[in-house]
């Protein structure tokens, strides 16, 4: 497996596995089969519901805790927000079963996000939360959270994949020394993309199928990606990246994709922030 490096130092798997959409039930053997394929990055959050689940596979796994990186994240709080973000910290590592956080992601750019960060700071510097990071944050927003804040969040974890590229935004994101982590990398498996005859072609040269592809493109862009999968067969497939490259010509046709717009949520619109903005999560202790 290969690492990035975040911006304090801390070494982070460049592709793990992310449980979005995992039924609570169905979590803790998808885990501890992605755990059984190799994966070592596990991507949660209480939004998911299935962090107990998560932290059910990691027990059972036997995996030392320093060989895993796991990830939750904060939902929108409700004022005060220093006080309920570590409240919710709190709740996360007492599902998950652990004593600090590889990475904990501010999940949403929306409410009390300076409340929300300064008490994540907190929670970075008393060693809870190893690094911290923040979600879905257009470049507009991130740049402002960094120039007024102490902590550069280490990543922002944004919707990114063929069809949405965020080339500019890396680049940025690369100027301020946040990492690009990729969410909804197979775009959640629609098959506009599975079968894209362009990508499918890339694959048969490689002798590989198309998401493999894909994930092997953002690698090889320096993206880290966490595609999620309830299929032993198909964690198998996903991890298996690291023996092949794409040529510059490949990358560069791939390029040709973007459609420079997001296909699931658009985080600038209006009714996005409204409907989000509604989404309170009961606290389950
Ligand atoms: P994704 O990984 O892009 O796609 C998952 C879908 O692709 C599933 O339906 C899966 O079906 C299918 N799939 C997986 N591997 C495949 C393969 N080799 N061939 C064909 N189909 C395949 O979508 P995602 O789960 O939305 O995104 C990945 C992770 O990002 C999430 O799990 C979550 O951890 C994170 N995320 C974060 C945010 C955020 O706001 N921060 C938002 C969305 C997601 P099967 O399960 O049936 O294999």
């Amino acid at each position: 497996m290969q690492h990035v490096t975040l911006n304090n130092g801390v070494q982070m798997p460049v592709l793990g596995f992310g449980v979005y959409q995992i039924p609570p039930e169905r979590t803790e053997r998808a885990v501890s089969e992605a755990l059984a394929a190799g994966y070592r990055l596990l991507d949660t959050a209480p939004y998911y519901g299935n962090e107990e689940a998560v932290g059910r596979a990691i027990a059972a796994s036997g995996i030392p805790r320093a060989d895993l990186f796991v990830t939750t994240k904060l939902w929108v709080q409700d004022a005060p927000a220093q006080e309920n973000t570590r409240r919710a910290a709190e709740d996360s590592l007492a599902r998950l079963g652990l004593d600090h956080l590889d990475l904990y992601l501010m999940h949403q750019p929306y409410g009390d996000v300076y409340g929300q960060w300064r008490a994540m700071e907190d929670l970075n510097r008393e060693g809870l939360a190893t690094a911290i990071g923040v979600a879905n944050f257009y470049p507009d927003r991130l740049v402002d959270l960094v120039v007024n804040n102490d902590t550069t969040p280490a990543v922002n974890q944004i919707e990114t994949h063929p069809f949405f590229q965020r080339t500019a935004d890396q680049r940025l994101m690369r100027e301020c020394g946040v990492q690009l982590q990729s969410w909804g990398g197979l775009a959640e498996g629609r098959a506009e993309l599975l079968t894209h005859p362009l990508l499918g072609e890339i694959g048969r040269q490689h002798g590989r199928s198309v998401a493999q592809v894909v994930l092997r493109w953002l690698v090889q862009r320096g993206v880290v990606a966490i595609p999620k999968s309830v299929r032993p067969e198909r964690m198998a497939e996903n991890i298996a990246v690291f023996d092949f490259e794409l040529t510059d010509d490949q990358m560069a046709s791939i390029a040709s994709l973007d459609t420079g717009t997001p296909q699931f949520l658009d985080h600038h619109d209006p009714r996005t922030v409204a409907w989000l903005a509604r989404r309170r999560l009961a606290r389950t202790g």
